[in-house]
C-alpha cells in the first residue's frame, strides 16, 4: 500500500499536469476503438504496451484472460460479467476491434494444466473451466509453438479459444458479418517485453513489428 500511495502522489505532482487537458476533455464521455481483453497478473501492461492514453482502450481483466461461452440464447454460460463488457463495448462505445491478449507464465494456464491451485480457492477452481477448452485443443492440435513450455503452449491456444468464446455472442457475429469489427489474438512475452499477433496465414504468433502490424492492417477492410 505504501508503494501505491507514493506512487499516486508522485502521479499527481509528476504526470497528471500533462493529462489535466486529455482528462478534462474525456469528462463528458470516453470513445475507445478497442476492447482489450487480458489477465489480471500484474506483469500485463495493456496500456503500457500499447503506448495507450486514457480514453484509448476499453479494458476487462481477470485470471486467465477468459470469456465464458454464450449459450445460443446469448445469455453467458458464466457469470454476466464478461458478456456485459462486451455488449456494453459493441453497443454502447461503438469500438472496432476485439482483442484477447495471453501471456507468457500464467499462472491461471498453470493451474488448468496442472490442477494445482491454492486450498480454499472454490470461485477460482470454477472460474478456471472456461480455460479448459483450450487444454482439449492444445491435446488435439499440439502446440502451435513447440519450443514453448506446455504452460506457454496452452495459453497460446487459450488466446484463440477465449476470441472463440467471444465469438460465440450473437451480438459479436452480427457486428462480425456486418464486417464492423475485427478479432485480434495477441500473447504478450514477459522476459522479451514483446508482442505477438496470431498471423491466420502463417497459424502462428509474429512479433508485432512495423512491417507485421502493416501486413495484418491491411488485411482488415472494416465498413
Ligand atoms: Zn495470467
Amino acid at each position: 500500500m505504501k508503494k501505491l500511495l507514493q506512487g499516486i502522489v508522485d502521479y499527481r505532482n509528476h504526470v497528471l499536469p500533462d493529462y489535466r487537458e486529455r482528462y478534462a476533455a474525456l469528462a463528458g464521455g470516453q470513445s475507445p476503438d478497442s476492447l482489450f481483453i487480458s489477465c489480471s497478473d500484474s506483469r500485463v501492461e495493456p496500456s503500457l504496451v500499447a503506448s495507450s492514453d486514457p480514453g484509448d482502450l476499453f479494458v476487462m481483466r481477470n485470471a486467465g484472460n477468459l470469456v465464458p461461452i454464450a449459450h445460443a440464447s446469448g445469455h453467458s454460460t458464466g457469470d454476466e460479467s464478461e458478456a456485459a463488457g462486451i455488449e456494453y463495448a459493441l453497443l454502447a462505445l461503438g469500438v472496432t476491434d476485439i482483442v484477447v491478449c495471453g501471456h507468457s507464465s500464467c499462472g491461471a494456464m498453470k493451474a488448468v494444466l496442472d490442477g494445482k491451485l491454492p486450498p480454499n480457492t472454490p470461485n477460482l477452481e470454477a472460474w478456471l473451466r472456461h480455460g479448459v477448452p483450450a487444454l482439449d485443443m492444445l491435446r488435439a492440435k499440439g502446440p502451435i509453438d513447440a519450443s514453448r513450455p506446455e504452460h506457454d503452449q496452452l495459453s497460446q491456444w487459450n488466446v484463440l479459444v477465449q476470441l472463440e468464446h467471444v465469438r460465440s455472442y450473437p451480438i459479436v457475429q452480427e457486428f462480425l458479418t456486418k464486417n464492423a469489427i475485427r478479432l485480434t489474438a495477441l500473447w504478450f512475452e514477459i522476459a522479451s517485453g514483446i508482442v505477438y499477433a496470431f498471423d491466420e496465414e502463417e497459424r502462428k504468433y509474429q512479433e508485432i513489428c512495423g512491417d507485421f502490424a502493416r501486413k495484418l492492417l491491411a488485411r482488415y477492410d472494416l465498413h
